[in-house]
């Protein structure tokens, strides 16, 4: 039965892709996505009541306001990180632990922040006995990042901000990518890929309209 559901999850996954191909650049994503997605049970990242629907491809609410976000955006936005092997990755916005799962099986060690405290100690329990052994979660204001253990190949922010916070930019390494959630409404962000060269210079790329709670906290800089 859950095979059935994944696979449809994962059909669902493909046409979206297809269906925003003009819009992300590319008709499928890293096959290497595709299988983590497919290696990774969502029904244990969502609350109990909802897990009938755990394979839908929509964002589920996870309690204290927030949710786990579609399925689709999970692997589009892992996907557009290009992540390597060796690489060592940063999230802010661990909410139910899924999108740090899936980037734990596509790089060598993922470092996750949580602005809510009880999640952050719900993330941390479940990862822990569904044997993820390469991520390390913290609470706290993801806004300034994790300094001591950057800087990052890749940085994932998976709530959204008014604009890119400068600590999350200086801790990128050069030839490292983020993906960032930008805009002042509730209810519509642009996903933005953010690449930093050997240089230390930036280029921004808008990738398509996305709808994500907001980013607590935020300072300016
Ligand atoms: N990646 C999550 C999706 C979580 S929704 C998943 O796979 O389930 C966004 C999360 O970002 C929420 O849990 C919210 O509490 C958290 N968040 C919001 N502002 C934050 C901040 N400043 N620092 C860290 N986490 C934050």
């Amino acid at each position: 039965m859950v095979k059935r559901q994944l696979q449809r999850m994962l059909d669902a996954i493909e046409s979206e892709v297809r269906f925003t191909s003009n819009m992300i650049g590319k008709k499928a994503l890293d096959p290497k996505v595709m299988s983590a997605m497919s290696n990774t049970p969502r029904e244990k990242f969502v609350p109990k009541f909802y897990s009938d629907y755990a394979f839908d491809n929509g964002p589920l609410p996870i309690g204290h306001g927030q949710t786990i976000s579609q399925p689709y955006i999970v692997a589009l936005m892992t996907d557009l990180l290009e992540l390597e092997a060796d690489d060592v990755v940063l999230e802010i916005g661990t909410g139910s632990g899924y999108q740090a799962a899936i980037l734990s099986q596509l790089c060598k060690q993922v470092y996750s922040i949580e602005y809510v405290p009880e999640l952050a100690d719900m993330a941390k329990a479940r990862l822990k006995k569904l044997g993820y052994n390469n991520i390390e979660m913290k609470a706290g204001n993801g806004y300034d990042g994790w300094p001591e253990h950057g800087p990052y190949d890749g940085i994932i922010i998976t709530a959204a901000a008014s604009h890119i916070p400068k600590p999350l930019i200086e801790q990128l390494k050069p030839g490292g990518r983020m993906v960032i959630p930008v805009g002042q409404h509730h209810m519509y962000q642009e996903l933005q890929l953010v690449e930093k060269d050997e240089n230390g210079e930036l280029s921004i790329k808008d990738i398509l309209g996305v709808a994500f709670v907001p980013f607590r906290g935020e300072r300016n800089d």
